[in-house]
């Protein structure tokens, strides 16, 4: 299981299923990429399989256009692995995107919660019941996307690295672990998100690796910020220089 994400100036897809191909060696049964263009807004192309059947599944007319975009490979915890299951996962809206490596435990009793107030669910995951309670925190506080995070992972129970996108505020992307580990790498103009730094390590040597229980708002042309989860103090982004 892994994750990847970029945000900048070049073509996102290619990124993206390189560093999936790079974290192959975790194992996983699916793969899955969203990427966004102003035009088009969100696209998602996912498959039960290998990466290489996420690009032949792309083949088939996938537009791969966009200099924003999160990818997946996903080990099922809850429901069985198939296209459906499979991540990045949209909140009901449609404007949210989710990755999500790890398991939230308490994933029942919010997905009743979250019926009762009308929500529908596609997929058998724990996944889409966190994107679409992110939603419900953002819609019943008009807050942003970084806050409705923030206060969504703090009813969750469980272990998680994720990555976040918003297409209301397409700038940018929200990053969480806990007990998943997450990387940033932090270039010019760019950034990326992963599982560990082999996806990205070709394009910087700059790296942020979030500590358990930390979030980032990883947004263009401005610095990142990371604050922890709980109680929300912000943490000094500790750049490391890789060995390339
Ligand atoms: N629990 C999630 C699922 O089953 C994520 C699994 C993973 O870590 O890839 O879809």
């Amino acid at each position: 299981c892994g994750i990847v994400g970029y945000i900048g100036h070049r073509d996102a897809y290619p990124i993206v299923i390189k560093g999936l191909k790079r974290l192959e060696y975790r194992g996983y049964d699916s793969a899955g990429v969203m990427l966004y263009d102003d035009e088009s807004g969100i696209k998602v192309c996912k498959t039960k399989g290998k990466v290489s059947d996420l690009e032949a599944k792309a083949n088939e007319g996938f537009s791969t256009i966009g200099n924003i975009g999160i990818g997946h490979t996903r080990w099922a915890t809850h429901g069985v692995p198939n296209d459906v299951n499979s991540h990045p996962h949209l909140s009901n809206s449609g404007d949210l995107a989710i990755i999500h490596n790890g398991i939230i435990e308490n994933y029942a009793p919010l997905k009743e919660e979250l019926i009762k107030r009308g929500y529908t669910f596609k997929s058998d995951t724990d996944t889409e019941v966190l994107v679409n309670l992110i939603e419900e925190v953002q819609k019943k506080e008009n807050i942003k996307l970084g806050k409705a995070v923030q206060v969504a992972l703090n009813q969750v129970v469980g272990a998680y690295a994720i990555a976040v996108f918003d297409r209301k505020n397409p700038n940018e992307i929200v990053a969480a672990r806990l007990g998943s580990p997450l990387a940033i790498g932090v270039g010019e103009g760019e950034y990326f998100v992963a599982s560990d730094a082999s996806p990205f390590i070709e394009y910087t040597s700059n790296a942020v690796y979030l500590e358990d229980g930390e979030m980032a708002n990883i947004r263009l042309h401005k610095p990142i910020k990371i604050r922890k989860i709980q109680d929300d103090s912000l943490v000094d982004p500790y750049i490391q220089e890789l060995q390339m």
